[in-house]
């Protein structure tokens, strides 16, 4: 009945309308009228009702067609005829039709859905409205590609108010039960929006900068693209290039302020951009780690000095070294705060030591630092040269190899029975030194090699005289 008498109403306000256009066109105002665009756009309305909500008052005193609550509401059925218990919302009706008109006065300042000329489903377009369902439905054009239409809704299941958008139905489903389409005054805005938001602006050497996209309208599959300009640049390079996926992680590798460009593109074409800016506020980290010398002599000490620049601070130190003749490195410092490292290498050859500096965002660099022995360790070959009896000459063969050449000896001596070291000799440069045993025991020479560069070595030779 209501239905009927609107659509008479309408053709009446048409009608009338006409004849008035013919008498004084200039004068004329259309009872709808006509707009290039919809006063807000698809967004604004998906996050004023979002989709989940109840277009109801559950819990609260009265209408609330402005808002939605977490509530559904429980509608009762009495012989075919829905009745509410008071909790749905009204905008010049109540439930899924309330709710198109109240999109329709959001999106256009209509009152009533109704109001709007009647369309046809081929020229369907976004914004309009649909009774179908055998006049038991209304829902909202928010989109037409071909033979699919999207729409938001209120109530679709009669029996709560939920608000759900991005539903899609053939037009020939909706053709089965169709009772009017009504032409909106202009097509819905379905604005492409990158909603991308990067909340960290600062970040430190070696820190990833991750990203996820977010949009919202848009057509069909949006795909993503992700760039970077650079500190200094002028052009974006792409870091990823269109995907379906949303995620971007990127590394930055300069100190300085990048801009970074999210895109967008939606399945009709549009681009929907977004730039960041961040900055990265430290250096990259630098192994800055030195030796004190390059080259040395076996038994003499290398210093290793560590340092780092750049990075964020809180540097620990690590070094392995690889010995001569060895293709492997072994671990001969692991990481720790010390500064300083002190290594006597004894044996000829080369080597190397790699420096790793971590610091306390776990950015590492390593420095690899090469040294050589060039001599090989001083050894002290002296012997007895024979047992020897009281009354006889022990004789001693003064040997050496390594170390820096030019040796000389020292020769101390304990008699038997007596601890006391006597010296025998201060420096000698002979090859045999003889010293003849006056007591029976034990003797013990100490006999040390010295060589140019003060390296010793002492080895301890026993004799027993009988
Ligand atoms: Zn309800």
């Amino acid at each position: 009945m209501r239905i009927l008498s609107r659509i008479s109403a309408i053709i009446c306000s048409v009608m009338l309308a006409a004849a008035f256009y013919t008498a004084a066109p200039t004068e004329y105002t259309p009872s709808v009228e006509v707009q290039a665009a919809s006063r807000v756009d698809l967004n604004y309305l998906m996050k004023k009702y979002p989709d989940g909500k109840y277009w109801n008052h559950v819990g609260m005193n009265g209408n609330n067609a402005d808002g939605y609550t977490d509530k559904p509401c429980h509608h009762s059925v009495y012989g075919g005829y829905y009745h509410t218990n008071g909790t749905c919302n009204y905008f010049n009706q109540i439930q899924c039709w309330g709710f198109v008109n109240k999109l329709a006065n959001l999106c256009y300042g209509s009152q009533r859905y109704t109001d709007w000329p009647r369309t046809t489903l081929a020229k369907l377009k976004a914004g309009d409205a649909i009774r179908f369902k055998n006049n038991s439905h209304s829902i909202f054009v928010t989109g037409v590609d071909g033979s699919i239409v999207t729409y938001g809704e209120c109530n679709g299941n009669y029996t709560d108010c939920k608000i759900r958008w991005n539903l899609k139905i053939t037009k020939a489903e909706i053709a089965r039960t169709l009772t009017a389409a009504y032409s909106a005054p202009a097509e819905l805005t379905v604005n492409f929006e990158n909603r991308t938001v990067l909340t960290k602006t600062d970040y430190k050497f070696g820190e990833k900068v991750n990203i996820t996209a977010s949009t919202a309208g848009g057509s069909g599959n949006v795909r993503y693209e992700f760039s970077v300009l650079k500190p200094n640049e002028k052009n974006y390079a792409v870091v990823q290039k269109y995907s379906d996926s949303k995620y971007c992680s990127y590394k930055p590798w300069v100190r300085g302020t990048y801009k970074f460009k999210v895109s967008a593109r939606d399945s009709s074409g549009r681009i929907a951009e977004k730039v960041f800016s961040f900055s990265v506020t430290a250096d990259e980290l630098v192994n800055t780690s030195s030796a004190d010398k390059s080259s040395l002599k076996s038994g003499e000490n290398i210093t290793l000095s560590l340092s780092a620049k750049g990075g964020t601070s809180g540097y620990h130190y690590r070094v392995r070294i690889k010995f001569p003749g060895s293709n492997n490195y072994t671990v001969i410092k692991n990481y720790s705060a010390n500064t300083s490292f002190v290594l006597s290498p004894a044996e000829f050859g080369n080597y190397t030591f790699k420096t790793d500096v971590k610091d306390s965002s776990g950015s590492v660099s390593t420095k690899n630092i090469s040294f050589k022995v060039t001599t090989k360790p001083l050894k002290n070959l002296s012997s007895m040269a024979k047992q020897t009896n009281s009354g006889e000459e022990a004789v001693i063969n003064l040997s050496a190899s390594g170390g820096a050449g030019d040796y000389s000896y020292s020769i101390e001596m304990t008699s038997p029975g007596s601890s006391e070291r006597i010296t025998l000799r201060k420096s000698t440069k002979g090859k045999k030194y003889a010293y003849r045993l006056t007591e029976t025991g034990k003797y013990t020479f100490y006999v040390t090699v010295n060589d140019s560069d003060g390296n010793a070595k002492t080895e301890t030779l026993a004799t027993f005289s009988e």
